[in-house]
């Protein structure tokens, strides 16, 4: 066996190990099962490219993107390792020539997409091959729940059976959740598990509540002319409309997802990859696979749905160590969408309540009062002594506002109303507004009726935004919307509970009075809105459920 420092600099030219990386690479080494979990940009590759040249006999690689497959393989290459990839765009020449260097024993590391798992031959060829292990990268991928599932990663743990060679993992999802479906998949028994610190200092994190989500994209963009970085939005229309409204500004920028045909996605990678200055509209269909050191920034324009989603994504910024800023726009109806995309998702009940408990989670983050880094590694069980000092709640220390009679009131309007309606209609019964919706419902006569005059219409939406937030009150999505309580809610109502909420967020609001009502919400979002809206109105007619569209 070769000594694994001598290679770290003869091959991969590195003076040292990162963090965490020396430790893995032993023990994966001493042939045991790991399974890994460092942070995006953490040297992962490392952990298994590494072993597989330190050790005799071929290291199978399983990775979910060819691109990323094809860069590893031409770097390892460069490096004058021999390895290959057998993907769907492996032409036949390239697979003999990987077939000749595996019979001659001279390949390393021979890369497999999932997909090519379940091919007939393959399990004979491995057979014959009798890989030294099976290195899993973006392990997370064999989570059934995730939203980078793979189908065929199942196949891995099938084959490992088969084949009873070792496994290691690696990936940047730390959720015990998934951790913990990753060893049930992958490995026979409990592998060793060596999870590295998640902090990234180098990372600003700053979270708004939109209130012109366009221009707070632009004044934030403008302020950064020529860095190049990544506004991750929640659809792909949003994608491209906002990659227009940035080109208009005068940035050079991509659109990117999902969608697109895969030659133009090539081309927008490596366009990325290569270009100074370049702003990616993308869903999070964009990432996976991305090496670019020096990404100055991620914004997400609207919310993303899980703190795992939003550090992977943020986690893209500034690998190169030096300084790089995020920002996170969310408002009421990225709450609702996400909501909505949660219940409508064909998971079983447990799960969407797991789902809706991990969106909670994020908006905690997105409100907290408190220092937000800390906030965030608490979520991933670390508990650092002290505060950060460097985010935005850091730099700025919210004040906090008693919100309990505010919300007691907000409470008694969903209540009074049947909970069959959704914050507009409530806001404009707390504030006495005589609709013609509210005197048909004869709304206008409960006592709830008016006695929320003292706080404006944006107060109050920023006060629902927050009780959503917080999940005491949840949009029911088979009744369009509709806010309910939930059981967290009932202390407070009983008055054993206070509630407090960020001051700056109602005395913002309360000067941005002149803020249209849809000015919080974009055009996208509103056209997304209207197709759910009519898919439910179809669905309950089909079932012949009587549809009553409220919001
Ligand atoms: P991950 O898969 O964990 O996101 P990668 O394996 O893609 O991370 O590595 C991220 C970057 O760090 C790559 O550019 C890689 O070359 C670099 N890197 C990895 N290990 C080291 C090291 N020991 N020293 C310096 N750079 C490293
Ligand atoms: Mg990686």
């Amino acid at each position: 066996m070769s000594e694994p420092r001598a290679l770290l600099s003869s091959v991969f030219g590195f003076d040292s190990f990162r963090p965490g990386q020396e430790e893995i690479v032993s023990a994966v080494c001493a042939g045991r099962d790991v399974l890994a979990i460092m942070p995006t940009g953490g040297g992962k590759s490392l952990c298994y490219q590494l072993p597989a040249l330190a050790r005799e006999g071929v290291t199978v690689v399983v990775s979910p993107l060819i691109a990323l497959m094809r860069d590893q393989v031409r770097a390892l290459r460069e490096a004058g390792v021999s390895a290959g990839a057998l993907t769907s765009a492996t032409d036949e020449a390239e697979a003999e020539e990987i077939f000749s260097a595996l019979d001659a024993g001279r390949l390393k590391l021979l890369y497999m997409a999932p997909e090519r798992l379940a091919r007939a031959g393959t399990e004979a060829l491995l057979r014959r091959v009798r890989p030294t292990m099976i290195a899993v990268d973006e392990a997370h991928c064999v989570s059934q729940w995730g939203h980078d599932f793979r189908p065929d990663y199942l196949e891995i743990g099938r084959l490992r059976e088969r084949l009873g060679c070792q496994v290691t993992a690696f990936t940047a999802t730390a959720d015990a959740e998934t951790r913990a479906e990753i060893v049930t998949r992958l490995f026979p028994e409990t592998p060793e598990v060596f999870l590295r610190g998640f902090d990234r200092p180098n990372l600003d994190l700053v979270f708004r509540p939109k209130d012109n989500p366009r221009a707070q994209l632009l004044d934030f963009v403008n302020a950064r002319r020529g860095q190049s970085g990544i506004v991750y939005c929640a659809s792909r229309a949003r994608t491209e409309t906002l990659a227009r409204a940035l080109g208009e500004a005068g940035h050079s920028t991509l659109a990117y997802h999902a969608g697109m045909e895969a030659d133009a996605r090539r081309h927008a990678e490596t366009r990325f990859q290569r270009e100074d200055g370049l702003i990616v509209c993308a869903t999070v269909a964009f990432g996976m696979g991305i090496d670019k050191p020096d990404i100055r920034y991620v914004v997400h324009a609207d919310l993303p749905k899980s703190i795992e989603a939003y550090y992977q994504e943020i986690g893209r910024a500034g690998r190169d160590g030096l300084p790089a800023e995020t920002l996170t726009l969310f408002g009421a109806d990225d709450i609702r969408l996400r909501r909505a995309q949660i219940d409508e998702s064909l998971a079983p009940d447990e799960r969407k309540e797991a789902d809706h408990g991990r969106l909670n989670a994020l908006l905690g983050l997105a409100e907290t009062p408190h220092c937000r880094r800390r906030a965030l590694l608490a979520y991933f069980g670390e508990t650092p002594e002290d505060d950060c000092g460097g985010c935005d709640t850091c730099r700025e220390r919210p004040e906090l506002h008693d919100a309990t009679e505010a919300a007691q009131k907000a409470f008694s309007a969903v209540l009074r109303t049947g909970q069959s309606f959704g914050s507009g209609h409530l806001i404009d019964l707390l504030r006495g507004v005589r609709t013609e919706r509210m005197r048909e419902r004869g709304h206008d006569e409960l006592p709830t009726f008016g006695v929320g005059k003292d706080l404006s219409k944006a107060q109050w939406q920023v006060i629902f935004r927050q009780l959503m937030g917080l999940d005491y009150l949840r949009p029911d999505v088979t009744r369009h919307g509709a806010l309910r309580l939930t059981e967290a809610a009932r202390p407070l109502l009983r008055g054993e509970a206070g509630l407090e909420l960020r001051r700056d967020r109602l005395e913002g609001a309360a000067r941005a009075v002149t803020v249209a009502p849809r000015a919080l919400v974009d055009e996208e979002d509103a056209a997304l809105f209207a197709a759910l809206k009519a898919r439910r109105r179809a669905l309950a007619e089909a079932a012949k459920v009587p549809a009553y569209v409220i919001f």
